[in-house]
């Protein structure tokens, strides 16, 4: 059944491995992050066996199927306080940045007779979540005082929101903080998480502040590619995930429409260049489930036209006859067009 995703379990295993094993050699372990593909458990395990020491995601709906998989589950998204009892049931671990909420978490561990750790997460200037610096001292002795919540750790998230670029500065503030914690508490912090797929550059530019000893990576253990400068990972797959469409239509038509010209299904007036007559094919995806820009055909002869709700439209000149009617094209696919793609219902997902 088409349009499907077809999801290879080796390729995800090996790209774990090959980023675990360049972060070990820097004393950091890895959250394998399951959100983008939904947490489908098969793809968790095949993360988890190449070497990810926990799962991160940010829906508890996710860790609901994840049951089977026997590794620690973290929310990566501040928890709801209508969902804290679900955290405690479903998570081991959870980053928050609100005290309230971290509150409500230590009731309802303790109503659970169950130790909750929680990763307390900084705002370093890129504007999504975390606590300002100067609200550090306060916030870490509250949590102190919590009898059924243990302090995992700190952690940062850049890059996401504000674009800010992880570095020696941020990161080294990062793991200032973590030291200044554990000399004032005299304890010592299992988590200093030093952020996503952005920081993976500092690894290998030898950059890591020494005190940074884990990463929570979702799209360069799925895309293979960092993110701070869009680079690929070499030696990573990026076609761990190839979405493939069924050709509807396949017809010699004009590069441009004829008649008034108005808006398009979406409100936009189109722009088109006159190419003269042009192999066009129709595949029977559209907007529902990816974004059109974010998909990249793996024949190289192909290129996107565009797409409406449920069609998308492709320039196959340059393919000669090499396909017909019935017949099925693949792509790559960036990070937004895989987030759509994985929560459309109208796609299939084939695990391999
Ligand atoms: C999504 C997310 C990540 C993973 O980001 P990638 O860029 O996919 O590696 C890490 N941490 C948090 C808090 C997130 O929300």
């Amino acid at each position: 059944m088409y349009p499907r995703l077809v999801i290879d379990r080796q390729k995800i295993k090996e790209n774990t491995a090959l980023l675990a094993e360049k972060a070990a050699r820097m004393h950091i372990d890895l959250y394998t992050v399951s959100k983008v593909y939904c947490g489908i458990p098969a793809i968790v395990q095949a993360s988890i066996d190449g070497g990810a020491k926990a799962v991160a995601d940010s829906r508890l709906e996710n860790f609901e199927k994840m049951g089977a998989i026997n590794c620690d589950k973290v929310l990566l998204r501040l928890p709801m306080q209508s969902e804290v009892d679900r955290v405690i049931a479903l998570c081991d671990i959870s980053l928050n940045s609100e005290i309230e909420t971290i509150k409500m978490l230590n009731q309802a561990a303790g109503k659970m007779s169950k130790k909750h750790r929680v990763i307390l997460m900084i705002d370093l200037g890129d504007l999504r979540e975390g606590i300002l610096k100067s609200d550090v001292d306060e916030t870490v002795k509250a949590i102190m005082g919590m009898e059924h919540i243990v302090l995992e750790g700190i952690g940062v998230n850049l890059t996401c929101y504000g674009g800010v670029i992880p570095g020696p500065e941020n990161l080294g503030e990062l793991a200032s903080i973590a030291e200044k914690i554990e000399r004032e508490y005299g304890i010592a912090l299992n988590v200093v998480s030093g952020g996503n797929s952005s920081s993976l550059s500092l690894i290998d530019n030898g950059k890591m502040p020494t005190k940074i000893n884990n990463l929570r990576l979702g799209e360069a253990i799925v895309l293979g590619r960092e993110t701070a400068y869009g680079n690929t990972i070499i030696g990573a797959h990026e076609d761990a995930f190839v979405l493939e469409a069924e050709i509807i239509e396949l017809k010699m038509k004009d590069s441009m429409p004829t008649g008034e010209i108005g808006v398009d299904a979406f409100g936009n007036k189109p722009n088109f260049v006159d190419k003269g007559k042009m192999l066009r094919a129709i595949a029977a995806i559209g907007r529902q489930d990816i974004n059109p820009e974010g998909l990249t055909p793996l024949d190289e002869r192909i290129e996107i036209i565009g797409a409406s709700s449920d069609h998308m439209i492709m320039d196959l000149t340059k393919t000669g006859s090499s396909y017909q009617v019935g017949q099925i094209v693949q792509f790559r696919l960036d990070y937004g067009a895989m987030l759509k793609a994985c929560t459309s219902e109208y796609i299939h997902k084939i695990i391999i």
